[in-house]
């Protein structure tokens, strides 16, 4: 799997980091976020996925290839 975070459209929402905070995490300054597992481990994938979903800005993309 790999995990892309398109920081322009993210409104720091934070829901990713609530969802899988070993995946994402936001910057102190704005909020924004901040991807800190590009191709996450089989047990952090679920949470990748259900972020990408959750995101309220369709900034994060998940490639299952
Ligand atoms: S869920 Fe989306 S909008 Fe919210 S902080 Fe994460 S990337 Fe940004």
């Amino acid at each position: 799997m790999k995990v892309s975070l398109e920081q322009d459209k993210c409104v720091g929402a934070g829901q990713c980091v609530l969802i899988a905070p070993d995946v994402f995490d936001q910057r102190d300054e704005d909020g924004i976020a901040i991807l800190l597992q590009e191709n996450p481990p089989a047990e952090l994938q679920e949470g990748a996925r259900q972020s990408a979903w959750a995101c309220p800005g369709l900034a994060i993309a998940v490639d299952e290839s």
